[in-house]
């Protein structure tokens, strides 16, 4: 897919999304010239204010023109208030994941250098490890279809062998490509309740089978209780964590909490064909419109969509632009940048100029 431009449909969204989604194709601008990626962007509305004015969330227009680009850029969507006729919530992400086929949701949990951390362990400095949530079945899989009497109710739990081996597979190749990266083993670390529930007992047993194919790759498995314990006491320690759906939704908010919060937690929704790439944060209602969103998260997922370009076959270039977000994030904390969620006073431009400006500085 060696290109001389990329396609980027851009979805801001509601509320906060598009306050970091503005901010973030500024970045991207910059980081275009500075790198020469060749990136062009389709703007499109979709999300709760869309279905107010338009009467739906992602028109079927929408959602052909967002499946043909090379990638997608979403900021958040949802709103108090703004729900189907019927009481149900507007899910055009869920619609995005569900006909794209976007199964992995990738949510990288990295100490961004600078940024006050809860834990006062200096190792935690080190956190840098990677959730990744089977996102379209697991205990998400009767989603609205539950069933609920007066004196019972009952969910289901799936796990298929296509999805738990790709899974399994996504796992291993993103353990090999970061150990690439960074010079340590790779290593996957299966959480789940194998203990308890027999599904998961036979969720080893496929990932087992898959890491024939990685030797180098290190593999284990955890239970998600005493993973929930050694997220906080040990995080430093862990690599790539694949787990069913449920379970990667909680852990996710508890990796956020570690960096210091869901400003600062990138995430992209992955298939086989596509890539859509988002904040792991929603619209934010309490804070939407003062202009101190803190716009990291989007930039960090940016820089996973540039970077997926350049697995996918996209060239250095994109690579190298990945790795010049960043850098200038993590030069921007360095350099004393203190966003409001962290205690400090700095807004959404504030951030943008800081981070513009270490990229621009760099060498
Ligand atoms: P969703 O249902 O979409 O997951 P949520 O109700 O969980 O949304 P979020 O919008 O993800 O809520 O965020 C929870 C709170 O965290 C927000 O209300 C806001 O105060 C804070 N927050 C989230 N994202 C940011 C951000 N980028 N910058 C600053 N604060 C944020
Ligand atoms: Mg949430």
């Amino acid at each position: 897919m060696l290109a001389n431009s990329y396609d980027i449909a851009v979805l801001p969204g509601d509320g906060i999304g598009v306050e970091v989604m503005d901010a973030t194709l500024d970045l991207l601008r910059v980081v275009d010239q500075r790198y020469g990626v060749g990136l062009s962007f389709s703007v499109q509305r979709a999300g709760a204010f869309a279905y107010k004015e338009t009467g739906t969330d992602l028109s079927d227009e929408t959602f052909e023109r967002t499946a043909r680009a090379d990638a997608i850029l979403l900021g958040a969507m949802g709103w108090p208030g703004i729900r189907h006729a019927d009481g149900t919530e507007l899910s055009p992400q869920i619609t995005l994941r569900q006909r794209l086929n976007l199964y992995g949701g990738v949510r990288p949990i990295r100490a961004i250098p600078g940024v006050p951390l809860p834990l006062s362990d200096p190792r935690a400095a080190k956190i840098d490890f990677v959730i990744l949530r089977e996102s379209t079945e697991g205990l998400f899989f009767s989603k609205d279809q539950g069933m609920v009497s007066s004196d019972w109710a009952e969910e289901t739990l799936r796990l298929t062998r296509p999805t738990t081996e790709r899974l399994a597979r996504m796992a291993f190749r993103l353990a090999d490509h970061r150990a690439g990266q960074s010079g340590r083993p790779g290593r996957v670390t299966l959480v789940d309740k194998a203990n308890v529930f027999r599904a998961f007992a036979w969720m080893r047993t496929v990932f087992a089978k898959v890491a024939e194919s990685y030797p180098h790759v290190g593999h284990d498995a955890h239970y998600v209780d005493a993973m929930a314990l050694d997220l906080v006491r040990r995080p430093w320690d862990f690599d790539v964590l694949p787990m069913e759906n449920m379970f990667g939704d909680i852990l996710s908010d508890l990796g956020a909490g570690l960096i210091g919060g869901m400003g600062f937690a990138p995430s992209a929704d992955l298939g086989d064909t596509h890539g859509l790439f988002q904040p792991s944060h929603g619209t934010a209602p309490d804070i939407a419109g003062k202009g101190i969103a803190n716009p990291t998260a989007c930039f960090l997922s940016a820089a996973m969509m540039l970077e997926w370009l350049s697995v996918r076959g996209g060239g250095q270039r994109l690579a190298d632009a990945a790795l010049g977000i960043r850098a200038a994030v993590d030069a921007a904390f360095m350099d004393g940048l203190r966003t409001a969620d962290v205690g400090g006073s700095a807004g959404t431009v504030q951030v943008t100029r800081a981070v513009i400006t270490a990229l621009r500085s760099a060498p």
